[in-house]
Protein backbone atom coordinates (compact mmCIF):
# COMPACT_ATOMS: atom_id res chain seq x y z
CA UNK A 1 0.00 0.00 0.00
CA UNK A 2 1.30 3.62 -0.77
CA UNK A 3 0.04 7.05 -0.09
CA UNK A 4 0.66 9.41 -3.36
CA UNK A 5 0.81 12.85 -2.55
CA UNK A 6 0.11 15.11 -5.38
CA UNK A 7 1.10 19.56 -4.78
CA UNK A 8 -0.50 22.27 -6.20
CA UNK A 9 1.73 22.22 -9.18
CA UNK A 10 0.65 19.47 -9.86
CA UNK A 11 -2.84 20.49 -9.44
CA UNK A 12 -2.78 23.84 -11.61
CA UNK A 13 -5.07 23.10 -14.19
CA UNK A 14 -7.54 21.23 -15.76
CA UNK A 15 -4.54 19.57 -17.91
CA UNK A 16 -2.09 19.19 -15.08
CA UNK A 17 -5.23 17.04 -12.85
CA UNK A 18 -5.83 14.89 -15.63
CA UNK A 19 -2.67 14.14 -15.62
CA UNK A 20 -2.26 13.36 -12.23
CA UNK A 21 -5.79 11.33 -12.74
CA UNK A 22 -3.61 9.16 -15.28
CA UNK A 23 -0.77 8.83 -12.73
CA UNK A 24 -3.19 7.63 -10.00
CA UNK A 25 -4.86 5.48 -12.30
CA UNK A 26 -2.16 4.00 -13.46
CA UNK A 27 -0.94 2.92 -9.43
CA UNK A 28 -4.48 1.65 -8.90
CA UNK A 29 -3.79 -1.25 -11.07
CA UNK A 30 -0.97 -2.08 -9.02
CA UNK A 31 -2.19 -1.70 -5.53
CA UNK A 32 -4.28 0.15 -2.89
CA UNK A 33 -3.53 3.60 -3.22
CA UNK A 34 -4.18 6.70 -1.00
CA UNK A 35 -4.21 9.87 -2.40
CA UNK A 36 -3.36 13.31 -0.23
CA UNK A 37 -4.03 16.51 -2.29
CA UNK A 38 -3.46 19.82 -1.70
CA UNK A 39 -5.44 23.10 -3.04
CA UNK A 40 -4.61 24.06 -6.72
CA UNK A 41 -1.91 26.02 -7.59
CA UNK A 42 -2.36 29.53 -5.66
CA UNK A 43 -5.66 28.89 -4.15
CA UNK A 44 -4.21 29.12 -0.97
CA UNK A 45 -2.78 32.29 -0.93
CA UNK A 46 -5.60 33.96 -2.83
CA UNK A 47 -7.65 32.26 0.14
CA UNK A 48 -5.55 34.31 2.07
CA UNK A 49 -4.96 37.39 0.73
CA UNK A 50 -9.05 37.32 0.50
CA UNK A 51 -9.08 36.93 3.82
CA UNK A 52 -6.62 40.20 4.78
CA UNK A 53 -8.58 42.40 1.78
CA UNK A 54 -12.00 41.87 3.77
CA UNK A 55 -10.77 42.40 7.33
CA UNK A 56 -9.65 45.90 6.28
CA UNK A 57 -12.94 46.39 4.87
CA UNK A 58 -11.54 46.44 1.40
CA UNK A 59 -14.28 44.98 -0.81
CA UNK A 60 -11.63 43.73 -3.35
CA UNK A 61 -11.28 40.21 -1.79
CA UNK A 62 -14.94 39.65 -3.71
CA UNK A 63 -12.37 39.70 -6.90
CA UNK A 64 -10.09 37.03 -5.22
CA UNK A 65 -13.30 34.78 -4.65
CA UNK A 66 -14.09 35.89 -8.36
CA UNK A 67 -11.11 34.32 -9.38
CA UNK A 68 -10.48 31.13 -7.02
CA UNK A 69 -14.51 30.20 -9.17
CA UNK A 70 -13.52 31.04 -11.85
CA UNK A 71 -10.28 28.83 -11.62
CA UNK A 72 -12.17 25.52 -10.41
CA UNK A 73 -15.06 26.56 -12.68
CA UNK A 74 -12.69 26.48 -16.06
CA UNK A 75 -11.25 23.58 -15.10
CA UNK A 76 -14.20 21.39 -14.36
CA UNK A 77 -15.48 22.56 -17.98
CA UNK A 78 -12.33 21.53 -19.65
CA UNK A 79 -12.42 17.61 -17.96
CA UNK A 80 -15.58 16.69 -17.41
CA UNK A 81 -18.61 15.80 -19.34
CA UNK A 82 -21.52 18.03 -19.89
CA UNK A 83 -23.48 15.08 -18.56
CA UNK A 84 -21.73 14.68 -15.27
CA UNK A 85 -20.89 18.58 -15.28
CA UNK A 86 -23.98 19.98 -13.26
CA UNK A 87 -23.37 17.80 -10.17
CA UNK A 88 -19.72 18.90 -9.73
CA UNK A 89 -20.66 22.34 -10.35
CA UNK A 90 -24.01 22.58 -7.93
CA UNK A 91 -21.04 20.79 -5.28
CA UNK A 92 -18.83 23.71 -5.79
CA UNK A 93 -21.25 26.21 -5.65
CA UNK A 94 -22.29 25.45 -2.36
CA UNK A 95 -18.81 25.71 -1.03
CA UNK A 96 -18.21 29.09 -2.76
CA UNK A 97 -21.65 30.78 -1.31
CA UNK A 98 -19.80 28.89 2.32
CA UNK A 99 -17.02 30.82 1.65
CA UNK A 100 -18.70 33.98 0.30
CA UNK A 101 -20.74 34.42 3.64
CA UNK A 102 -17.88 33.63 5.81
CA UNK A 103 -15.71 36.46 4.27
CA UNK A 104 -18.62 39.09 4.54
CA UNK A 105 -18.67 38.16 8.11
CA UNK A 106 -14.96 39.16 8.03
CA UNK A 107 -15.36 42.16 6.44
CA UNK A 108 -18.67 43.36 8.69
CA UNK A 109 -16.35 42.29 11.62
CA UNK A 110 -13.90 44.07 10.47
CA UNK A 111 -11.72 40.81 11.97
CA UNK A 112 -10.08 37.58 11.13
CA UNK A 113 -8.54 35.26 13.59
CA UNK A 114 -6.52 32.78 13.24
CA UNK A 115 -9.08 30.27 13.45
CA UNK A 116 -11.26 32.38 10.88
CA UNK A 117 -7.89 32.06 8.52
CA UNK A 118 -7.90 28.45 9.15
CA UNK A 119 -11.90 28.08 8.23
CA UNK A 120 -10.97 30.57 5.06
CA UNK A 121 -7.72 28.29 3.95
CA UNK A 122 -9.45 24.93 4.36
CA UNK A 123 -11.74 25.54 0.98
CA UNK A 124 -9.15 25.10 -0.94
CA UNK A 125 -8.09 21.42 -0.33
CA UNK A 126 -11.61 20.52 -0.21
CA UNK A 127 -12.23 22.16 -3.47
CA UNK A 128 -9.61 20.05 -5.25
CA UNK A 129 -10.58 16.99 -3.61
CA UNK A 130 -13.46 17.74 -4.27
CA UNK A 131 -13.07 17.58 -8.07
CA UNK A 132 -10.58 14.94 -8.19
CA UNK A 133 -13.36 12.39 -6.62
CA UNK A 134 -15.76 13.35 -9.54
CA UNK A 135 -13.76 12.92 -11.80
CA UNK A 136 -12.16 9.66 -10.95
CA UNK A 137 -15.46 8.62 -10.23
CA UNK A 138 -16.25 9.90 -13.72
CA UNK A 139 -13.37 8.03 -15.47
CA UNK A 140 -15.01 4.85 -13.66
CA UNK A 141 -12.74 4.59 -10.73
CA UNK A 142 -14.54 4.46 -7.67
CA UNK A 143 -13.08 7.03 -5.33
CA UNK A 144 -14.71 8.87 -2.04
CA UNK A 145 -13.35 11.46 -0.33
CA UNK A 146 -11.83 11.90 3.13
CA UNK A 147 -12.09 15.23 4.76
CA UNK A 148 -9.26 15.00 7.35
CA UNK A 149 -11.02 17.07 9.86
CA UNK A 150 -12.39 14.10 10.84
CA UNK A 151 -9.68 12.01 11.29
CA UNK A 152 -6.70 14.63 11.82
CA UNK A 153 -6.34 15.71 15.58
CA UNK A 154 -4.62 18.73 16.16
CA UNK A 155 -4.31 21.32 19.01
CA UNK A 156 -5.37 24.83 18.64
CA UNK A 157 -3.00 26.57 17.77
CA UNK A 158 -4.19 27.70 14.55
CA UNK A 159 -1.94 28.37 11.51
CA UNK A 160 0.36 25.98 12.84
CA UNK A 161 -1.42 23.24 14.57
CA UNK A 162 0.60 20.28 16.62
CA UNK A 163 -0.93 16.74 15.55
CA UNK A 164 -1.98 14.23 18.56
CA UNK A 165 -0.69 10.98 16.76
CA UNK A 166 -2.16 8.56 18.55
CA UNK A 167 -5.71 9.61 18.02
CA UNK A 168 -4.99 10.38 14.88
CA UNK A 169 -3.70 7.21 13.61
CA UNK A 170 -6.42 5.71 15.25
CA UNK A 171 -9.16 7.90 13.56
CA UNK A 172 -7.62 7.82 10.11
CA UNK A 173 -7.53 4.03 10.18
CA UNK A 174 -11.11 3.84 10.70
CA UNK A 175 -11.73 6.49 7.81
CA UNK A 176 -9.88 5.25 5.25
CA UNK A 177 -11.48 1.69 5.69
CA UNK A 178 -14.69 3.07 4.18
CA UNK A 179 -13.49 3.80 0.90
CA UNK A 180 -11.68 2.14 -1.85
CA UNK A 181 -9.53 4.86 -3.39
CA UNK A 182 -9.67 7.68 -0.71
CA UNK A 183 -9.05 11.00 -1.42
CA UNK A 184 -7.42 13.05 1.36
CA UNK A 185 -7.11 16.45 1.88
CA UNK A 186 -3.83 17.63 2.57
CA UNK A 187 -3.11 20.28 5.23
CA UNK A 188 -6.30 20.53 7.22
CA UNK A 189 -6.99 18.77 10.65
CA UNK A 190 -9.46 19.73 13.58
CA UNK A 191 -8.91 20.55 17.15
CA UNK A 192 -10.84 18.63 19.91
CA UNK A 193 -14.16 20.51 19.47
CA UNK A 194 -13.84 19.79 15.82
CA UNK A 195 -12.70 22.99 14.84
CA UNK A 196 -10.63 23.30 11.71
CA UNK A 197 -6.99 24.00 11.84
CA UNK A 198 -3.96 23.85 9.76
CA UNK A 199 -0.91 21.90 9.69
CA UNK A 200 1.54 25.26 8.46
CA UNK A 201 2.32 26.36 5.14
CA UNK A 202 3.09 23.72 2.55
CA UNK A 203 1.60 21.20 4.97
CA UNK A 204 0.16 18.52 2.64
CA UNK A 205 4.00 16.80 2.96
CA UNK A 206 3.06 16.59 6.71
CA UNK A 207 -0.67 14.79 5.89
CA UNK A 208 0.93 12.32 3.46
CA UNK A 209 3.12 10.97 5.95
CA UNK A 210 0.85 10.98 8.72
CA UNK A 211 -1.57 9.30 6.91
CA UNK A 212 1.37 7.35 5.38
CA UNK A 213 2.24 6.31 9.29
CA UNK A 214 -1.03 5.45 10.39
CA UNK A 215 -2.09 2.94 7.46
CA UNK A 216 2.11 1.61 7.80
CA UNK A 217 2.46 1.94 3.94
CA UNK A 218 5.29 0.71 2.15
CA UNK A 219 6.05 4.01 0.28
CA UNK A 220 5.13 8.12 0.55
CA UNK A 221 5.52 9.56 -2.66
CA UNK A 222 5.00 13.02 -2.95
CA UNK A 223 4.79 14.27 -6.48
CA UNK A 224 5.59 17.64 -7.31
CA UNK A 225 7.25 19.70 -10.18
CA UNK A 226 11.20 19.50 -10.14
CA UNK A 227 13.00 16.15 -10.82
CA UNK A 228 14.18 15.27 -7.22
CA UNK A 229 15.89 17.17 -4.23
CA UNK A 230 18.65 18.97 -5.87
CA UNK A 231 22.51 19.39 -4.74
CA UNK A 232 22.03 22.82 -5.17
CA UNK A 233 19.86 25.55 -6.22
CA UNK A 234 20.10 25.18 -10.23
CA UNK A 235 19.32 28.67 -10.63
CA UNK A 236 22.45 29.72 -9.36
CA UNK A 237 24.46 26.59 -9.66
CA UNK A 238 24.24 25.19 -13.23
CA UNK A 239 26.01 21.87 -12.56
CA UNK A 240 23.62 20.88 -9.60
CA UNK A 241 21.98 17.85 -9.82
CA UNK A 242 19.22 15.20 -8.62
CA UNK A 243 20.25 13.98 -5.34
CA UNK A 244 19.03 9.47 -5.83
CA UNK A 245 19.15 9.53 -2.23
CA UNK A 246 18.97 11.03 1.44
CA UNK A 247 18.73 9.94 4.74
CA UNK A 248 15.61 11.16 6.48
CA UNK A 249 18.25 13.75 8.69
CA UNK A 250 19.61 14.74 5.50
CA UNK A 251 16.32 15.89 4.13
CA UNK A 252 14.99 17.45 7.10
CA UNK A 253 18.43 19.59 7.42
CA UNK A 254 17.64 20.32 3.74
CA UNK A 255 14.08 21.37 4.26
CA UNK A 256 14.79 23.52 7.33
CA UNK A 257 17.40 25.19 5.35
CA UNK A 258 15.39 26.10 2.65
CA UNK A 259 15.24 23.70 0.05
CA UNK A 260 11.72 23.92 -0.27
CA UNK A 261 11.17 20.54 -1.71
CA UNK A 262 9.43 19.10 1.87
CA UNK A 263 7.82 20.33 4.38
CA UNK A 264 10.34 19.87 7.22
CA UNK A 265 7.94 17.79 9.38
CA UNK A 266 7.10 15.41 6.57
CA UNK A 267 10.07 13.44 7.71
CA UNK A 268 8.88 12.98 11.99
CA UNK A 269 5.98 10.33 11.60
CA UNK A 270 8.21 8.66 8.29
CA UNK A 271 10.70 8.05 10.95
CA UNK A 272 8.74 6.82 13.43
CA UNK A 273 7.59 3.86 11.32
CA UNK A 274 10.29 3.62 9.01
CA UNK A 275 8.73 4.67 5.81
CA UNK A 276 10.60 5.54 2.43
CA UNK A 277 9.60 8.62 1.12
CA UNK A 278 10.15 9.44 -2.72
CA UNK A 279 10.06 12.74 -4.39
CA UNK A 280 8.60 12.63 -8.05
CA UNK A 281 8.12 15.01 -10.82
CA UNK A 282 4.54 14.59 -12.32
CA UNK A 283 6.33 16.68 -15.68
CA UNK A 284 8.46 13.68 -15.84
CA UNK A 285 6.76 10.34 -14.43
CA UNK A 286 9.77 8.63 -15.37
CA UNK A 287 12.62 10.43 -13.91
CA UNK A 288 13.47 8.11 -10.58
CA UNK A 289 13.41 11.09 -8.29
CA UNK A 290 14.43 11.09 -4.99
CA UNK A 291 14.58 8.65 -2.24
CA UNK A 292 14.48 9.51 1.20
CA UNK A 293 15.09 6.53 3.52
CA UNK A 294 16.58 5.62 7.01
CA UNK A 295 19.93 4.32 6.04
CA UNK A 296 21.34 5.53 3.02
CA UNK A 297 23.48 3.25 0.66
CA UNK A 298 26.42 5.56 0.71
CA UNK A 299 27.03 9.09 -1.22
CA UNK A 300 29.83 9.66 -3.62
CA UNK A 301 31.04 12.85 -2.33
CA UNK A 302 31.97 13.78 0.78
CA UNK A 303 29.19 16.24 1.53
CA UNK A 304 25.49 15.85 -0.12
CA UNK A 305 23.51 19.23 -0.85
CA UNK A 306 24.05 22.62 -0.13
CA UNK A 307 20.87 24.91 0.79
CA UNK A 308 20.94 28.76 1.24
CA UNK A 309 18.49 31.12 2.84
CA UNK A 310 17.84 34.45 1.92
CA UNK A 311 17.11 37.93 3.34
CA UNK A 312 19.00 37.03 6.49
CA UNK A 313 20.36 39.51 9.21
CA UNK A 314 22.17 39.39 11.70
CA UNK A 315 23.44 40.85 15.16
CA UNK A 316 26.44 40.94 17.27
CA UNK A 317 26.00 41.39 20.74
CA UNK A 318 29.15 41.97 22.13
CA UNK A 319 31.23 43.61 25.56
CA UNK A 320 34.26 42.92 27.54
CA UNK A 321 31.53 42.84 30.28
CA UNK A 322 29.89 39.76 28.97
CA UNK A 323 32.69 37.45 30.03
CA UNK A 324 31.95 35.24 32.92
CA UNK A 325 28.14 36.91 33.13
CA UNK A 326 25.72 33.60 34.10
CA UNK A 327 22.29 34.37 32.11
CA UNK A 328 22.82 36.63 29.77
CA UNK A 329 22.40 34.03 26.70
CA UNK A 330 19.08 33.30 28.66
CA UNK A 331 18.14 36.62 28.85
CA UNK A 332 18.86 37.45 25.23
CA UNK A 333 17.00 34.34 23.97
CA UNK A 334 14.22 35.12 26.33
CA UNK A 335 13.74 38.84 25.00
CA UNK A 336 13.74 37.58 21.38
CA UNK A 337 11.15 34.94 21.89
CA UNK A 338 9.12 37.57 23.33
CA UNK A 339 8.90 39.76 20.41
CA UNK A 340 8.47 36.33 18.43
CA UNK A 341 11.63 36.65 16.72
CA UNK A 342 12.52 33.08 15.55
CA UNK A 343 16.84 32.90 16.14
CA UNK A 344 17.67 30.57 12.55
CA UNK A 345 21.64 30.19 14.07
CA UNK A 346 23.80 31.24 17.08
CA UNK A 347 27.08 31.16 17.47
CA UNK A 348 29.77 32.35 20.44
CA UNK A 349 33.27 31.90 20.67
CA UNK A 350 34.79 30.58 23.72
CA UNK A 351 36.21 34.03 24.57
CA UNK A 352 32.62 34.47 25.94
CA UNK A 353 32.32 38.31 25.16
CA UNK A 354 30.30 38.00 21.32
CA UNK A 355 27.33 35.97 20.68
CA UNK A 356 25.86 36.46 17.10
CA UNK A 357 22.06 35.63 16.38
CA UNK A 358 21.13 35.44 13.42
CA UNK A 359 17.31 35.31 12.08
CA UNK A 360 15.03 36.61 9.12
CA UNK A 361 15.59 40.19 7.84
CA UNK A 362 11.64 41.03 8.02
CA UNK A 363 12.20 40.24 12.08
CA UNK A 364 15.20 42.76 12.48
CA UNK A 365 13.47 45.98 13.81
CA UNK A 366 11.58 43.69 16.66
CA UNK A 367 15.04 41.51 17.45
CA UNK A 368 16.96 45.52 18.03
CA UNK A 369 14.29 46.93 19.79
CA UNK A 370 13.53 44.04 22.10
CA UNK A 371 17.37 43.52 23.20
CA UNK A 372 17.58 47.03 23.62
CA UNK A 373 14.85 46.95 26.04
CA UNK A 374 16.58 43.73 27.42
CA UNK A 375 19.94 45.10 27.77
CA UNK A 376 19.30 48.74 28.18
CA UNK A 377 21.49 48.73 31.60
CA UNK A 378 24.17 46.70 29.88
CA UNK A 379 24.37 49.38 27.14
CA UNK A 380 24.51 52.05 29.68
CA UNK A 381 27.08 51.27 31.82
CA UNK A 382 29.09 49.90 28.70
CA UNK A 383 29.47 46.49 29.43
CA UNK A 384 27.98 46.01 26.04
CA UNK A 385 29.14 47.58 23.15
CA UNK A 386 25.97 48.98 21.27
CA UNK A 387 25.36 46.52 18.35
CA UNK A 388 24.90 46.93 14.99
CA UNK A 389 22.29 44.84 12.84
CA UNK A 390 23.96 43.42 9.65
CA UNK A 391 21.17 43.23 6.66
CA UNK A 392 21.73 41.78 2.88
CA UNK A 393 22.97 37.77 3.72
CA UNK A 394 22.34 34.81 3.18
CA UNK A 395 22.56 31.90 5.21
CA UNK A 396 24.37 28.48 3.23
CA UNK A 397 23.66 25.07 4.87
CA UNK A 398 26.06 22.76 3.59
CA UNK A 399 24.65 19.01 4.68
CA UNK A 400 25.62 15.33 4.33
CA UNK A 401 26.42 12.45 6.28
CA UNK A 402 29.70 11.57 5.57
CA UNK A 403 30.84 14.76 6.87
CA UNK A 404 30.13 13.10 10.32
CA UNK A 405 33.65 11.98 11.67
CA UNK A 406 35.33 13.08 8.09
CA UNK A 407 37.86 15.38 9.18
CA UNK A 408 38.87 18.87 7.73
CA UNK A 409 35.87 19.10 5.63
CA UNK A 410 34.75 22.32 7.68
CA UNK A 411 38.54 23.47 7.07
CA UNK A 412 38.25 22.70 3.02
CA UNK A 413 35.06 25.07 2.60
CA UNK A 414 36.43 28.19 4.52
CA UNK A 415 39.85 27.63 2.37
CA UNK A 416 37.99 27.52 -0.76
CA UNK A 417 35.61 30.08 -0.26
CA UNK A 418 39.02 32.23 1.49
CA UNK A 419 40.44 31.98 -2.00
CA UNK A 420 37.94 33.34 -4.04
CA UNK A 421 37.77 36.21 -2.06
CA UNK A 422 34.36 35.74 -0.11
CA UNK A 423 33.95 36.86 3.77
CA UNK A 424 32.06 34.37 6.24
CA UNK A 425 30.61 36.62 8.80
CA UNK A 426 29.61 33.76 11.10
CA UNK A 427 29.24 30.10 11.22
CA UNK A 428 28.14 27.35 13.25
CA UNK A 429 27.96 22.98 13.18
CA UNK A 430 25.69 21.19 15.04
CA UNK A 431 27.55 18.35 16.90
CA UNK A 432 25.46 15.92 14.91
CA UNK A 433 28.00 16.75 12.71
CA UNK A 434 25.73 17.09 9.43
CA UNK A 435 25.72 20.58 8.88
CA UNK A 436 27.60 23.65 8.88
CA UNK A 437 26.01 26.92 8.44
CA UNK A 438 27.44 30.12 7.59
CA UNK A 439 26.90 33.67 6.63
CA UNK A 440 27.59 35.49 3.52
CA UNK A 441 26.52 38.73 2.08
CA UNK A 442 24.14 38.54 -0.26
CA UNK A 443 25.87 39.62 -3.13
CA UNK A 444 28.27 36.23 -2.85
CA UNK A 445 25.05 34.06 -2.77
CA UNK A 446 26.33 32.61 -6.63
CA UNK A 447 29.76 33.08 -5.92
CA UNK A 448 29.98 30.96 -2.94
CA UNK A 449 27.40 27.99 -3.81
CA UNK A 450 29.10 27.36 -7.41
CA UNK A 451 32.53 27.83 -5.24
CA UNK A 452 31.66 24.88 -2.70
CA UNK A 453 29.37 23.12 -5.37
CA UNK A 454 32.43 22.84 -7.03
CA UNK A 455 34.71 22.09 -4.46
CA UNK A 456 32.79 18.97 -3.24
CA UNK A 457 30.11 17.67 -5.77
CA UNK A 458 31.96 18.17 -9.30
CA UNK A 459 35.06 16.46 -8.49
CA UNK A 460 35.65 12.56 -9.65
CA UNK A 461 39.05 12.80 -7.93
CA UNK A 462 39.28 9.42 -5.44
CA UNK A 463 40.90 12.67 -3.23
CA UNK A 464 37.85 14.10 -2.83
CA UNK A 465 35.55 10.89 -2.74
CA UNK A 466 34.15 10.31 1.07
CA UNK A 467 34.08 7.19 2.74
CA UNK A 468 29.90 6.55 1.99
N1 LIG B 1 -2.40 24.50 0.24
C1 LIG B 1 -1.52 24.63 1.37
C2 LIG B 1 -0.51 25.73 1.12
O1 LIG B 1 -0.47 26.30 0.06
C3 LIG B 1 -0.86 23.35 1.72
C4 LIG B 1 0.04 22.77 0.64
O2 LIG B 1 0.03 23.22 -0.48
O3 LIG B 1 0.79 21.85 0.96
O4 LIG B 1 0.23 26.06 2.00
MG1 LIG C 1 4.37 21.78 -1.44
Amino acid sequence: MKVVKFGGSSLSDSERIKNAAGIIRDAVKKERIIVVLSAMQGITNRLINASEKAETGDSGYKEDIEFIKEKHLTTVRNIFSPRNLTGIITRLQMMFNELEDILHGVELVRECSRRTLDLVMSFGERMSCTVAVEYLNACGCKAGLIDTRTCIRTDNRYGNAAVDFNISYTLIKKELKTVSLPIVTGFIASAEDGITTTLGRNGSDYTASIVGAAVEADCIEIWTDVDGVMSADPRFVENAFVIPELSYQEAMELSYFGAKILHPYTMIPAIEKNIPIRIKNSFNPSAPGTLIVNKIKGHPYPITGIASIDSIALINVEGGGMIGMPGIAARIFGALARASVNIMMISQASSEHSVCLVFSEDESERAVGSLNEELALELETKRIEKFELKKDLVMIAVIGENMRGTPGISGRVFSALGRRGINVFAIAQGSSERNISLIIAKVDEQHALETIHHAFLENDDKENKGHG
